[in-house]
């Protein structure tokens, strides 16, 4: 699990300090998929960024599976608004950066990059270079990257911001589906009321100056749709 404990944040301000984070408690359980739901600068990208360890609170905790969050690691998956692809290499490549750095066998690379691509649907892609892909297509390497580690979360900031209204609705159907297969934690920020609803388990609602959570909103009924028929049926290769 993912624990946040009583986090206050300010950051220097032009004059004196300006109060980003107010008693911020929050606690993911494995396996969960939430939505952290509120206007712009109330404060959800700097929520992401606590956990995944680019900044750190004034007083609070912020815990991973029991142990105190110290700095960024392939255990707290990102995938951000931008893919942030390296161009000069290819969607196999770019997916496999991380297991490669660490210096994993080839036949291991080669296998843990094809069932992500495959998670993803971008099989057909793999010798592509981030140029030739489509939008959507960039975010879902950029998704397959941040997944292979498998990481105890995925933390996901506005990831489908920048897509036209029709290739975000397939790339949410996607992820649902990628996460029902993979079991992975997610954190997924957005301020579209309609997105959070129709991907969370549960939606914590933000206001803002300071950011607080407000309210929590849990979605006992399970997602109405048949997610996989829907996939198949609108065919997300074409995203
Ligand atoms: P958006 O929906 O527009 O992405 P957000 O909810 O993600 O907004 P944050 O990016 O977390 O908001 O920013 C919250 C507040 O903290 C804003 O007022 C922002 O200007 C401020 N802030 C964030 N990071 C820093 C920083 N490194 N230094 C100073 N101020 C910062
Ligand atoms: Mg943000």
């Amino acid at each position: 699990a993912i624990e946040i404990n009583q986090i206050n944040l300010s950051f220097p301000a032009k004059q004196g300090q300006q109060q980003v984070l107010e008693d911020i408690s929050l606690v993911l359980e494995q396996g969960e998929f939430v939505v952290l739901l509120g206007p712009s600068g109330c404060g959800k990208s700097t929520i992401l960024n606590l956990i995944a360890g680019f900044t750190h609170p004034d007083s609070g905790k912020v815990h991973c599976q029991g142990k105190s969050i110290a700095a960024p690691g392939p255990d707290r998956g990102m995938v951000f608004q931008q893919a942030n692809l390296f161009p000069w290499l290819t969607v196999r490549d770019n997916v496999s950066f991380g297991l490669r750095m660490q210096g994993a066998a080839p036949e291991r690379v080669q296998a843990e990059v094809q069932k992500f691509l495959q998670l993803v649907g971008l099989q057909a892609f793999a010798d592509h270079y981030p140029w030739q892909l489509s939008g959507g297509m960039k975010q879902r390497a950029a998704m397959a990257r941040a997944w292979l580690p498998n990481p105890d979360v995925l933390l996901m900031d506005e990831p489908f911001g920048a897509l036209d209204a029709q290739t975000r609705l397939m790339m949410q159907e996607l992820l649902l589906s990628a996460w029902q297969q993979t079991g992975t934690t997610i954190l997924f920020v957005t301020h579209d009321v309609e997105e959070a609803l129709f991907l969370a388990d549960r939606v914590l609602i933000m206001s803002a100056h300071p950011g607080r959570i407000v309210d929590e909103v849990r979605l006992p009924f399970g997602r109405q749709r048949d997610i996989e028929t829907l996939v198949q049926a609108e065919g997300y290769s074409e995203i």
